[in-house]
């Protein structure tokens, strides 16, 4: 059990920001995973908020990766003197509330287990909602499945998490199995690729491994960036995909970075793999998240109103995960409280995730605080200075009194000591675009939230 714990927690480490990790993850450890309930036991009930809130997928994803069953995951405050939660947090309603929410945040056991073949039925082109945040990845996964091993092998789609990848991936798959049953097509996430290969190694049964993925006529890779510091399992890789290409077979891998920014891949490797152009998926706009939602609703049969949804979608700006697990939140709550959902974001019973409407700040708090994450006085960060680090603060104040302030980029120019709007405007696209690939950013910016926010 320790073991396995270990090896998740080093997984999750890689994926967010060290002060995150040691904050959250420090002081937790696994109690059981019997029949696929996890247990997880931590320090108090604050962190079992937290984590629920903010890494629940992280750390199914991650359990999941090593072999371990989820159908449900709760957290276990471990104290002698069991600390009561605060009366406002939990009533009896509530508690039950969070127990069915818990349940259905976290996704099926994929249910085509039997042709072995990795693949969840769940994920179709058809429930994949078309914006244009992914407008391009989907066209190629479209000629894809008219054409599989054609123009876009390998199609390489990279893009943060919750934003869609293993849906598409796994769509594609479920699509060209439709086309043509016989098809033999395998989806693993890299780290079961690499666990299966040891495996075999230490069976004496590499060549048949081997051989299994040759007889492919379609690999699915998923979270390809967990191949760090896997050199055999990479080589190995290589290998299949070499042969499998040769053989004008479908190479399809996802992973949150592109090649060439995950440390320890082969160059040669992290340039084939980009050789038919790389996709990405990128954060929803506004609109794409109103038709995510809407799509959602009609699937589930639920009445929203088209003000709900508005507000859902304003007020989560991670990703498309926590867009569906806030919107099957507010359902299940309105269910229970028998209120409509826009009655019940109105009733003030919930508050979204990241909403920062509900507790107003002003920009003098937000330059402040920006500045002393970066240790530097607020002075420094108004400076002309353009020594990166300066740089780099000011901007990212741009980019949170742009968001979270909605402030107008003349008034945001006159906050950070800038002349002219045209800079700020400059500023937050800048952000905007780093926060797409680096995630040290996103969770630095995260952290300064919080600091501003005060949790
Ligand atoms: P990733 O693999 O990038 O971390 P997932 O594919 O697991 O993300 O997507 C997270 C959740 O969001 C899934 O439940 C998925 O079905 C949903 N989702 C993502 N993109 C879309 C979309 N364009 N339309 C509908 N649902 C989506
Ligand atoms: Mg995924």
């Amino acid at each position: 059990m320790y073991d396995v714990w270990q090896n998740v927690l080093a997984e999750i480490e890689q994926q967010i920001s060290a002060a995150n990790f040691s904050t959250w993850f420090q002081n937790t450890n696994l109690l059981s995973t019997e029949d696929g309930h996890i247990r997880i036991g931590v320090k108090n009930s604050f962190y079992v908020k937290q984590l629920r809130a903010r890494y629940i997928n992280i750390i199914s994803t991650a359990l999941k990766n090593n072999n371990v069953d989820v159908v449900d995951i709760d957290f276990e405050v471990q104290s002698n003197s069991k600390t009561k939660p605060r009366s406002r947090e939990i009533t009896n309603d509530d508690n039950s509330i969070k127990n069915r929410i818990r349940n259905i945040k976290i996704a099926p056991k994929p249910t085509t287990e039997a042709h072995n073949n990795g693949l969840n039925s769940k994920y179709t082109l058809e429930n994949f909602v078309i914006g244009s945040n992914n407008e391009l990845a989907v066209a190629a996964a479209k000629s894809i499945i008219d054409a599989p091993g054609t123009r876009y092998n390998p199609f390489f789609l990279y893009g943060g998490p919750g934003l869609g990848k293993t849906h598409l991936v796994q769509a594609i798959g479920n699509e060209l199995l439709k086309n043509n049953p016989n098809l033999k097509i395998f989806y693993t996430p890299i780290s079961h690729f690499y666990s299966d290969f040891i495996d075999a190694i230490q069976n004496g049964k590499g060549k048949e491994f081997n051989r299994k993925f040759q007889k492919l006529d379609c690999l699915i890779i998923d979270d390809f960036q967990f191949i760090v510091n896997k050199e055999k399992s990479q080589e190995e890789f290589f290998n299949i995909f070499n042969d499998l290409y040769q053989l004008n077979k479908q190479i399809i891998v996802t992973s949150d970075r592109l090649p060439s920014q995950i440390k320890t891949v082969d160059e040669r490797l992290a340039s084939r793999l980009t050789w038919a152009g790389a996709f990405d998926l990128q954060l929803p706009k506004f609109e794409d998240k109103c038709a995510i939602l809407r799509a959602k609703a009609e699937l589930m049969g639920a009445e929203i109103e088209p003000e709900a949804i508005e507000y859902i979608a304003e007020n989560i700006n991670t990703n498309i995960r926590d867009l569906e697990g806030e919107f099957s939140t507010i359902l299940l709550m309105s269910e229970v409280r028998g209120l409509t959902p826009l009655e019940l974001i109105e009733s003030g019973s919930v508050s979204v995730n990241k909403n920062s409407k509900l507790r107003p700040v002003s920009s003098k708090q937000v330059v402040d605080k920006v500045a002393k994450y970066y240790q530097l006085s607020v002075k420094d960060l108004q400076s002309k200075s353009r020594v990166s680090n300066i740089k780099t603060a000011r901007q990212v104040a741009m980019y949170i009194l742009s968001k979270e302030l909605s402030l107008s980029t003349n008034k945001i120019a006159a906050e950070v000591g800038v002349k002219d709007h045209t800079t700020v405007m400059h500023g937050i696209k800048k952000i905007e675009k780093d926060l797409k690939l680096n995630f040290i950013l996103r969770d630095q910016i995260e952290e300064i939230k919080e600091k501003i926010y005060g949790q």
